[in-house]
């Protein structure tokens, strides 16, 4: 598949990746690729299978016989390990911090780089690729990229919103203080820290609705 295909959307936690680039992968017709669920999943399996997080060697051991696999025709897009669906379990606050520690791993994140470029060559269509390092490491060849962000408030307005949908009952500084421990994990870690590409279009989206932020990025895509 040409690079060209490829869309990036990175940015922070709560900042409304997923929702945007789900719709935004819809209405292009391209398949989509969720990799923060993907460290989310290892996360999961490294605590099911009592793998403390600086044991580098067992974590790559995981990632080396982990099944991970994508149901594109649900929505959102579930994730299976092996035959289970860890849709629902990977979203539990628990994992935000956890799948953030696990990311920071060199073979963790070697690995699942490796295994989004495959999965990437296996759709046969174009492809919205959302994550921290889409466009800086893993598609540095991608034909467009954004970094979509907003306010500290908002995101974290929008994720309290979230856990509340989902029937999980939180306090909104608990929310905010997590977002702020991982966005400044995320940020500074040695390895593929999130940060714009140097050819990224960047939106902060604060205070815009999610059909402003869709189009915002249609429009990018077609007029460059
Ligand atoms: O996107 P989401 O919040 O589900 O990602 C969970 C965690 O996985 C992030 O906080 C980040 O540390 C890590 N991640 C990453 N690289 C990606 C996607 C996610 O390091 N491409």
């Amino acid at each position: 598949m040409s690079v060209v295909n490829v869309i990036t959307i990175d940015g922070p936690a709560g900042s409304g990746k997923s929702t945007i680039s789900r719709l935004l992968a819809a209405r292009m017709d391209y398949a989509y690729l969720n990799t923060g669920a993907m460290y989310r999943a290892i996360a999961l399996a490294a605590k099911r299978g009592g793998i403390s997080l600086d044991n580098r060697m067992a974590l790559m051991h995981l990632c080396e016989n982990i099944h991970l696999r994508f149901v594109a025709d649900q929505d959102p897009p579930g994730l299976l390990m092996g035959n289970e669906d860890i849709s629902e379990e990977i979203r539990n606050p628990e994992m935000d911090m956890l799948s953030s520690t696990v990311s920071t791993v060199k073979e963790v994140r070697e690995a699942m780089c490796n295994l989004q470029r495959k999965m990437s060559r296996h759709v046969n269509k174009g492809l919205v690729a959302e994550g921290r390092d889409m466009g800086t490491v893993v598609f540095p060849d991608a034909g467009f990229k954004f970094l979509l962000t907003a306010s500290l408030e908002e995101r974290t307005s929008r994720r309290h919103l979230e856990l509340l949908t989902r029937g999980k009952t939180i306090e909104k500084t608990a929310v905010m203080d997590s977002l702020k421990k991982r966005d400044n994990q995320d940020e500074n870690r040695a390895l593929a820290p999130l940060r714009p590409a140097p050819d990224a279009f960047i939106l902060d989206s604060t205070g815009m609705g999610i059909e402003e932020v869709v189009q915002w990025l249609m429009n990018h895509t077609a007029s460059s």
